[in-house]
């Protein structure tokens, strides 16, 4: 048998299952799989036909997730597997996300973290495709990570489960929680094939209350028809009424990709309208991202308004805060976890098998 027997599923009557590790809660009869494409029953057991099977690794700066107030300038060891639960028509990794075939490098725990360690990460990334379908697996190298000190961080959509969270709080350190379309139910039905958006909601405020995970939110924003300011205000209020004042969050320009190429870039100016919300709700950290050298990349302190760390894309130029991670010109507390790691300045992009 190919992969392993997972964890997150319920056995049910005649042989079916059901999978818990994401909201989809798929049942499936014998010989069935799942929406993902790498989970299945078989003979009444779910099996992660993935498991050690690694169709990506690369050695990426933390900053790239996007996390930027979690160990900034660190190195983070990323790895995927083919399938996922969502149908972005968007999707940048849509060769490995969509991909319905069971491929990749052999590579066990234990690999995976000694492969990280031999290219000197800080961390292991569950990222590219949808880390929770995945999870048995992540967390068995999460759990060797750690013995080696790395931490490990999830690029998610958040279409998690109680129990998918539950099994993360083992494991994982930090999260960025991706919305995309500002999380417009029309946008996520016709763009995502997903239902609803409400279980990202929900996840998000599992993790706050039952794990002490470090958690980014991040939103793409889609032209034309996943750029509603109004949606955008509901959003940026929800993060500000559950997670406060101090939560970064990440406004993401898109590209045209996948079955999406028709649609062009998102406008700078509809980014930064998505930034003019976020701080008129009271988020203090908002960005912008894939705009590499525009001044909403940089962390401005709250209360002084010089900038604290100063960034092209995923480069950290300039850090200008204390040993307790304070402004320097007016020692206001940054929410920022770690010290600017040693790896800041090393050439990081190089693709590593
Ligand atoms: S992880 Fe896959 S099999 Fe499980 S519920 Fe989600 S889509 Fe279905």
């Amino acid at each position: 048998m190919v992969g392993k027997e997972a964890v997150l599923y319920e056995k049910l009557p005649d042989k079916k299952v059901r999978c818990t590790a994401c909201a989809r809660y798929c049942e499936m009869k014998e010989g069935q799989i799942g929406l993902c494409g790498i989970r299945g029953n078989e003979h009444g057991k779910l099996n992660l036909f993935v498991y050690g099977k690694v169709i990506a690794g690369h050695v990426d700066p933390i900053e790239k997730k996007p996390v930027t107030h979690y160990h900034p300038g660190s190195k983070v060891y990323s790895i995927a597997t083919t399938g996922c639960n969502w149908l972005c028509k968007y999707c940048q990794n849509y060769d490995i996300s969509q991909r319905r075939k069971i491929e990749g490098a052999d590579m066990t725990p234990e690999q995976v973290v000694q492969t990280a360690v031999n290219n000197g990460a800080d961390g292991i990334a569950y990222t590219y495709n949808e880390p929770s379908i995945f999870i048995e697996f992540a967390r068995d190298c999460g759990v060797i990570a750690h013995e080696k000190n790395l931490y490990n961080i999830f690029v998610s959509n958040g279409y998690d489960t109680p129990e998918s969270v539950k099994m993360m709080g083992e494991f994982l350190d930090s999260i960025t929680v991706d919305f995309k379309g500002n999380a417009e139910p029309d946008f996520t039905r016709k763009y995502i094939g997903v239902p609803d958006p409400q279980p990202v909601f929900d996840s998000l405020l599992e993790i706050r209350d039952k794990t002490k995970i470090h958690v980014e939110i991040t939103d793409l924003v889609v032209p034309q028809v996943g750029d509603s300011l109004e949606y955008a205000e509901k959003l940026c209020k929800f993060v500000y009424n559950e997670f406060g004042p101090e939560m970064p969050i990440h406004f993401l320009r898109f590209h045209p990709d996948y079955k999406m190429m028709e649609f062009e870039s998102t406008p700078v100016a509809t980014l930064e309208k998505h930034h003019a919300i976020a701080k008129k709700v009271g988020l203090r950290y908002a960005y912008l991202g894939n705009v590499p050298g525009h001044p909403l990349e940089h962390t401005y302190c709250p209360e002084c308004n010089n900038i604290v760390v100063k960034r092209f894309s995923f480069d950290i130029e300039e850090w200008h805060l204390n040993e307790k991670n304070q402004c320097k010109f007016c020692e206001n507390q940054i929410p920022i976890v770690g010290k600017l790691s040693k790896n800041y300045k090393q050439n990081r992009f190089h693709f590593v098998q």
